[in-house]
């Protein structure tokens, strides 16, 4: 890049995981003006309410090659910021309860292992010993992928903030984008707190609220806000030492360093706007603990919180330029969003920087459903929304 390109105004709106991450990369990358506006507080957003599960290996070549250099970004992302971000690779296995989800799941173990990853399918003594606390009579299968873990969101997000802030990017909380000015199809600058702040190159990172950020500039995403919800336990001894998705029961969940239980299960639901939390779902959520981890009916459950997604069709994140504007960059529709936050972010700056979208990330294009090509993806933990 040029000394001029470098010095071109970079405006990031929000300052989840992927705006600040993605802001942290383009700087060390040598954009010298890059600034992050975020609508709420630190960690509002899901980056701050999620249940921190990092794995690498899903069942489709789309994502799992991009996870996959996610998975080897987190396990350095510590020494690249010179901060802590806390990732540990304790393990993360796939259970599998039906034959479709078994054959889905050992047949992906291949191509894990050609993305890098360290796959394996489990004899059931090293099940139940890894995690004595899952009841296996009713477990046909279950791959353990060993470079998964969990990257607790607070660290991170601090990780990311700090070492972006280092490098002299401009972070401002409670500073809503409101308006989006455009000169035919670019965007030439964003209205903000009451300020003016010109841009040449945008970056929508808002998560559920995306479209609506999207829509100040008259653009449409296939894509829309859903509601999920977690749940703590109180906490004991280890118990389980690796981090457990059941794709047959829509539940994930892990035991924290501190020995509480941290996850929750997936359950259909008209898509609404709301961090309200509901029994049907903490009910749906113990009921599945209680029969998968015996162990776990009789804990109390400390907390129970919920974030928002924004869902897109297939699950999968809208990556790359929008089709319908020549500088803005888009990286949102994140379900799994943690798990692909520390590669994703460096390829979106890669991206932005060179003008064109890295091939890990092309998949994941904004107009795939448009063209007809959704990315199936069938090893994720996600309830289809009623009427979607
Ligand atoms: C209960 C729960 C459990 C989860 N568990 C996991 C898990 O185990 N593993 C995993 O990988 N993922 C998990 N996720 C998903 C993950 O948290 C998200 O995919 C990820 O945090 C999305 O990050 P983001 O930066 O795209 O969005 P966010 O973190 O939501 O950030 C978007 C930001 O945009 C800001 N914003 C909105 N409107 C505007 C505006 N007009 N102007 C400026 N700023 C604006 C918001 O204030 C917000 O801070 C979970 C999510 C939830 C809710």
């Amino acid at each position: 890049m040029s000394p001029a390109e470098r010095q071109r105004p970079v405006v990031v709106i929000g300052g989840g995981i992927h705006g600040l991450g993605t802001a942290f990369h383009l700087a060390r990358l040598g954009f010298t003006n890059v600034r992050v506006l975020d609508a709420g507080y630190f960690q509002s957003g899901a980056s701050g309410r999620n249940g921190t599960l990092v794995r690498g290996g899903f069942s489709s070549e789309a994502w799992t090659r991009l996870f996959a250099f996610s998975n080897r970004r987190w396990i350095e992302l510590s020494r690249l910021l010179g901060e802590n971000v806390m990732y540990t690779r304790r393990g993360y296995l796939i259970v599998s309860q039906s034959e479709k989800t078994q054959r889905l799941i050992e047949a992906a173990v291949p191509l894990h292992r050609d993305c890098g990853l360290r796959s394996e399918i489990l004899e059931l003594a090293d099940v139940k010993r890894l995690a004595p606390a899952l009841d296996t009579r009713t477990v046909r299968s279950v791959v353990n992928l060993a470079d998964g873990g969990t990257a607790p969101h607070h660290a991170a997000m601090k990780g990311f903030l700090k070492a972006a802030q280092r490098l002299g990017v401009r972070v401002e909380y409670g500073k809503p984008v409101t308006a989006i000015e455009q000169d035919s199809r670019r965007a030439t600058a964003v209205v903000a707190g009451g300020e003016r702040i010109a841009a040449e190159i945008l970056l929508l990172a808002a998560g559920a609220q995306s479209p609506r950020v999207a829509a100040l500039a008259g653009l449409e995403l296939p894509a829309y806000p859903q509601r999920i919800e977690a749940m703590a336990l109180e906490p004991v001894r280890p118990i389980l030492r690796p981090a457990i998705a059941l794709p047959d029961r829509l539940c994930y969940l892990h035991q924290t360093a501190r020995g509480e239980i941290v996850g929750g299960a997936e359950v259909a639901e008209t898509p609404q706007e709301t961090l309200a939390t509901d029994l049907p779902v903490l009910g749906a959520t113990a009921r599945v603990y209680a029969e998968m981890f015996p162990a776990f009916a009789r804990l109390r459950i400390l907390r129970h919180w919920a974030g928002m997604l924004l869902a897109t069709p297939d699950w999968g994140p809208l990556l790359g330029l929008h089709p319908d504007l020549e500088n803005l960059w888009v990286t949102t529709g994140w379900s799994y969003g943690i798990a692909g936050a520390a590669g994703t972010t460096e390829l979106m700056a890669e991206s932005i920087a060179r003008g064109e979208a890295h091939e890990l990330i092309r998949p994941f294009a904004v107009d795939r459903f448009r063209r007809g090509q959704p990315v199936a993806e069938g090893a994720i933990v996600l309830a289809p929304a009623e009427g979607h």
